[in-house]
């Protein structure tokens, strides 16, 4: 429990992090994420009360997830993705990250260089590298709470980056409006190790890299990959998935891309899927976020822990089976004494 006193002094920090966020202040933005992913028992309560609060003031963004195996380019991409919006069309952008593989690698596959240079001193660019603790529900959850935060600090675009690694795509894809997969042209699928699942959730392909000698690879790619689409289901939301070239160097497909973003953007709004598909969302987030806080208790909980090591010799040994010991378990939580 919280006393009255802690509690009251949680609030008037907390409404201190809502008001900074409100008035666009990036470091109490960076300050508040920073709580946010602090997996701290005591700042739950501080956490929840700030994205409580900042949630009137979230949803005027688009939300873009943009993927692709390490090494294709997303961060080239990202760069100059952002300077065109944040230069040319008067943008806020926030890019986050969700890369699995941060805790364990400390740096990241994502973060270990230095990213997004120019983008990231422009002021109206604000970078943030994937959270470094917890699994990958907990890395993605954390980002999810996080694009809320950025709206509120009046981001208009989010950038959702994620390396194709284990579930990190779906959990990017729960959370975002439009989802782009860059590919490399002269490696099939299986070679780049995509996962078919993860081209069908795709609104866009790209082919990145389309200079200089890979241009006649990146056409005959995007002819394969059109006649390829053509042979997966519609998508609920009605949309026709995109085939495009791009190049980071050369400028090549980027602008039209962003074009397809908003085309998509504003049909999914006036059909109404835009919404709906957000409401999705919202829920999808809410059982998983329970999922996740069971889990939690379940395994940290003082009286199962006193056995589990034992009940899964036995279960190891054939002693008993694997349901009678996790029926024993879940009773010791419940407090089920028979
Ligand atoms: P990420 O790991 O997916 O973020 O990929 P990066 O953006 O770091 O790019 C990986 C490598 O490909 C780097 O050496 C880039 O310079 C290079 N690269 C990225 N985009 C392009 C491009 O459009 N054309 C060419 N020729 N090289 C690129």
């Amino acid at each position: 429990m919280v006393s009255q006193k802690k509690r009251q002094k949680i609030q008037l920090e907390a409404d201190d992090y809502v008001k900074g966020i409100v008035h666009s202040d990036i470091s109490v933005l960076s300050q508040a994420i920073t709580i946010i992913e602090s997996a701290l028992h005591e700042h739950l309560e501080l956490s929840n009360y700030i994205i409580d609060n900042c949630l009137e003031k979230s949803g005027n963004s688009v939300r873009v997830g943009i993927t692709g195996v390490p090494g294709v380019g997303k961060s080239s991409f990202i760069e100059m993705l952002g300077l065109h919006l944040v230069n040319d069309l008067g943008r806020k952008v926030a890019v986050l990250a969700v890369d699995p593989t941060s805790h364990v690698s400390r740096g990241s596959i994502l973060g270990d260089k230095v990213r997004m240079e120019q983008l990231s001193r422009h002021p109206d660019a604000f970078i943030r590298p994937s959270p470094t603790s917890g699994s990958m529900g907990g890395v993605a959850r954390k980002t999810r709470e996080t694009i809320i935060l950025c709206e509120a600090a009046g981001f208009d675009t989010i950038i959702i980056e994620t390396v194709g690694v284990g579930q990190s795509e779906i959990s990017v894809h729960s959370m975002v409006d439009f989802f782009l997969l860059l590919m490399l042209a002269r490696a099939g699928d299986s070679l780049q190790g995509i996962k078919r699942g993860v081209v069908e959730m795709a609104d866009a392909l790209a082919i990145t890299k389309a200079d200089g000698d890979n241009i006649k690879n990146a056409e005959i790619a995007m002819k394969e990959y059109r006649n390829a689409l053509r042979l997966f289901p519609p998508k609920d939301s009605g949309w026709d998935p995109r085939v495009y070239k791009c190049s980071s160097l050369t400028g090549e497909g980027i602008m039209e891309i962003w074009e397809t973003v908003l085309e998509y953007f504003d049909k999914a709004k006036n059909s109404g899927y835009l919404i709906k598909n957000r409401q999705e969302q919202a829920k999808y987030w809410m059982h998983e976020t329970v999922l996740a806080n069971l889990k939690d208790g379940f395994y940290n909980n003082p009286g199962v822990r006193a056995v589990i090591n034992k009940l899964e010799q036995k279960v190891i040994k054939g002693d008993i089976s694997s349901f009678t010991a996790a029926k024993k378990l879940i009773d010791i939580y419940l407090g089920r004494t028979n």
